[in-house]
């Protein structure tokens, strides 16, 4: 019987499945494990089922081991985890992707709405009940009409377009390749970042983090926005230079920000903090019961196919 390390608490029903087919070491506290403590676990283990919370670097990758030959993420990106590092190693990564589409786009939409239509603000003043309707009380800004850039034109880029669409949105994007008129559903395609920016009252990051893409929004591109744009991030914190975001709420270039990942997660810039007009939430974009049960059963079958096959469609490196 293979056996592996699982980094992170799943779902029961994920738990027992796993139970039924490796000789499998659960997290049950769920721990956050340091690299040390992950290395020392993975100790005879064929494989590990590991998390977006798991940093697995060069060093701890390289401090695996012999016995571990594939990396399950549970998860569709795999920026914590150096995938050259891995494939000098011979260990197979794996990922999560469709399964978690609909349910990070549905995140990706809210965080457009709270953003334009104040929903911090809305909350707070509700909560603390001091509020006072009146014809100007936290006018927001109106989807309908609204240009909408999406930067990372894939699943879930695609899905936001999809339902921003039905919203009245426009749609525009930039990916580094163009799609085919038919996945494109009318959208316009700019093949240079800067004159997507110049055209997105509202901006969408979609796009995976990698050595490309991070720090994309940056204190340069920013300056291509038109003036009051609102700018959205349901993909990875890496890809946004915080300091030069929080700087453009400040100088009111940016209207307001809906943010769902961040640099350095769980802490965030506390600079988003003074600013009411920032909707920010947890990291919640898979975190609906049949998405996260579909990822871990999902990250099994990569095992699974791999323990039988010595290959995975779902492989990245
Ligand atoms: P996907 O289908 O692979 O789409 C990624 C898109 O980004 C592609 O259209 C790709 O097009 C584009 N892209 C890649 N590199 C680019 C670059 N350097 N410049 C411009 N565009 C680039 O991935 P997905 O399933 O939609 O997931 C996207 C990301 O969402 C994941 O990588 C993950 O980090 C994040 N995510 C977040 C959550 C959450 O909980 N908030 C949940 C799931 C996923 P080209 O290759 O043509 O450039």
């Amino acid at each position: 019987m293979k056996k592996i390390l699982v980094t992170r608490k799943l779902l029961q029903s994920n738990e027992e499945r796993l139970k039924t087919l490796y000789d499998v070491k659960l997290n049950s506290n769920d721990e956050l494990y340091s690299q040390k403590k992950l290395i020392e676990l993975s100790e005879g283990c064929d494989g590990i089922l590991s998390a977006l919370t798991d940093k697995l670097d060069e060093d701890t990758i390289n401090k695996l081991p012999k016995s571990v030959k594939i990396l399950s993420n549970f998860a569709v990106g795999f920026g914590n985890i150096d995938i050259e590092a891995a494939k000098k190693r011979n260990i197979v990564v794996t990922n999560t992707p469709e399964v978690l589409t609909d349910a990070t786009a549905e995140i990706g939409i809210l965080l457009i709405l709270g953003a334009c239509r104040r929903a911090s603000e809305g909350i707070e003043g509700a909560k603390a009940s001091n509020w006072k309707w009146s014809a100007d009380y936290l006018i927001g800004k109106q989807l309908t009409g609204t240009r909408l850039g999406i930067l990372g034109m894939g699943r879930i880029g695609k899905k936001i377009a999809k339902i921003a669409k039905s919203l009245g949105m426009v749609i525009h994007y930039h990916n580094r390749s163009k799609l085919n008129p038919d996945k494109e559903d009318g959208a316009t395609y700019h093949k240079d970042l800067k004159s997507l920016l110049s055209v997105s009252d509202v901006l969408s990051v979609c796009c995976p983090a990698s050595k490309e893409t991070i720090n994309l929004i940056n204190k340069e591109t920013l300056e291509y926005l038109p003036k009051g744009a609102v700018v959205t991030n349901v993909a990875r914190g890496d890809i946004v230079d915080d300091e030069a975001l929080i700087d453009a709420l400040d100088r009111r270039k940016v209207y307001a920000v809906g943010l769902d990942v961040y640099k350095g997660e769980p802490n965030l810039n506390s600079g988003y903090l003074k600013h009411k007009s920032a909707f920010i939430l947890p990291h919640l974009g898979s975190a609906t019961k049949e998405t996260r049960t579909a990822m871990a059963n999902l990250a099994i079958n990569n095992l699974e196919e791999f323990f039988k096959t010595g290959n995975c469609k779902n492989k990245i490196n």
